[in-house]
């Protein structure tokens, strides 16, 4: 089989959202698996809708998930000159013409068919005429009267359109702009396209396509068209359902192959393997096995995913990624901890990176703020003497890790009777103001004696000002 080309062309009317990238990837990860081409296309003809702001956002989703291109961007406004030129030899050929028609006639004619209970396409009144180029004229396709067109999809089989019912459609706009069924199958044709994934939303435009393609005695491309990702409702998606830009989910502080890793599943299927890296994504991926039935965007899903993937995650490299995020939340990364010390204690307890950002508030502040319930309940005259012998054998501690602070809290267990937790929670207070954290040994390593020491010297200070204020009432 010759060299697969697949593309991607959003019309650059918003923000990338996750039905679009789920279509992007598609097309990516079958060109990456095939070692063939991804060619992004930036459909931009509708000046009204298209803009600036809406490509730069595009490329930034693209470029956060990773999915790269072989070719482009190209940009359909660069290209009317190439549509220009077909139109012509279509007009030549006869198997296109000018219409006149005006929108309040056709108006009326579509209102009347309707009526009457007829096919509201074009009634060609101009198809015979041959008339001229005008500038209030549009160019339409000559659709055969009779006769089926049908459309092999892998994704859906066979789909059979009747051509009376697709009528003769307009190809090129009385401004000269041609329509997207147009431009699109010149693009797709003029770039070697031979494979298009798309949206299920496109099925009833792509007969028209396939005209096109007829018309100008070329090979068709291999289709599939994928259900559209529906809300938990399953209606579509739409903000309802959450957010629904790619860049929010970055925003999150999900992992860009969690995103996709979640995408791909909705709609393809590998067996019941839920977690795939992206190597095997790109490895695994093929068209048989992309779904019929919609997928159903689950947030919860999403999350527990960006769970997994964290955890799969190097910690070198999640240190990285982490630290916009803490930068975010006002820390001063540099001047705390090791920041790999930090991520190693969180990663396997954090959902996103924000989250994970948010629980590494102790390594940062220097004055911990107890939280009211947890310093009443453990910072308490009953262990006041436990917390100062530790704080005495953790001053004279050479090996402040985690066998050395295990040993500190022995000696002190060992000499006062108390269980781990009797003397570990109020440390925990100490050192973090709540009752959960990682593990104490753990978070007491990181912290270092610079941070520990002082703390717990002020949760004992903090315990003896209480008692004091007691015996004076
Ligand atoms: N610009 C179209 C869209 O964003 C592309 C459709 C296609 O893949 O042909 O829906």
């Amino acid at each position: 089989m010759s060299t697969v080309i697949t593309r991607f062309p959003p019309s650059p009317t918003g923000y990338l959202h996750v039905g679009g990238a789920r279509t992007a990837l598609f097309n990516w990860l079958y060109a990456r698996h095939t070692q063939g081409r991804f060619i992004l296309r930036i459909e931009d003809t509708d000046a009204a809708r298209s803009s600036q702001a809406s490509i730069d956002a595009i490329f930034e989703a693209l470029e956060w998930l990773g999915i790269d291109w072989d070719e482009g961007p190209y940009f359909q406004t660069q290209r009317l000159e190439i549509y220009r030129e077909y139109i012509g030899r279509l007009l030549e050929a006869g198997q296109a013409y000018y219409c006149t028609c005006t929108p309040e006639t056709l108006a009326e004619k579509r209102k009347q068919a309707l009526a009457a209970g007829r096919p509201v396409g074009y009634d060609g009144t101009c198809r015979e005429r041959c008339l001229p180029p005008s500038s209030d004229a549009v160019v339409r396709f000559k659709t055969p009267a009779a006769g089926t067109t049908a459309l092999m999809d892998v994704v859906r089989g066979r789909i059979v359109f009747d051509n009376a019912e697709i009528g003769d459609f307009v190809i090129q706009r009385s401004d000269g702009i041609p329509t997207y069924n147009f431009a699109v199958v010149i693009d797709d044709l003029t770039m070697g396209v031979n494979t298009i994934i798309r949206g299920d939303d496109h099925v009833s435009n792509t007969p028209k396509q396939i005209l096109i393609y007829q018309a100008l005695g070329a090979s068709l491309p291999t289709y599939g068209h994928v259900p559209m990702v529906l809300g938990q409702d399953r209606t579509r998606l739409s903000k309802r359902h959450g957010a629904m830009s790619v860049t929010a989910y970055r925003d999150m502080g999900y992992l860009p192959e969690a995103l996709i890793n979640y995408l791909v599943r909705l709609g393809w299927s590998h067996g019941d393997q839920e977690f795939f890296s992206v190597a095997e994504l790109i490895e695994k991926f093929d068209l048989e096995n992309l779904g019929k039935s919609a997928g159903v965007f689950d947030p919860e899903k999403l999350l527990a995913l960006n769970f997994e993937h964290i955890q799969a995650c190097d910690v070198a490299d999640l240190a990285q990624r982490v630290r916009p995020f803490m930068v975010k939340e006002g820390y001063d990364v540099d001047a705390g901890p090791d920041l790999q010390k930090i991520v190693a204690t969180l990663n396997r307890r954090s959902k996103t990176l924000a989250d994970m950002a948010r629980d590494a508030y102790f390594y940062f502040q220097e004055t911990i703020a107890y939280d009211p319930a947890a310093a009443k309940k453990f910072l308490r005259p009953v262990v006041l003497d436990a917390l100062r012998m530790l704080l005495g054998e953790l001053q004279q501690l050479a090996d402040f890790s985690e066998p050395g602070l295990e040993a500190a809290f022995k000696t002190v267990m060992d000499a006062t009777g108390f269980k781990l937790g009797k003397i570990a929670q109020p440390v925990r207070v100490a050192l973090t103001g709540k009752t959960a954290s990682p593990g104490i040994f753990e978070i007491m390593d990181v912290l270092g004696p610079g941070r520990v020491l002082p703390r717990l010297a002020r949760a004992i200070a903090f315990i003896e000002n209480r008692a004091a204020a007691a015996g004076q009432k």
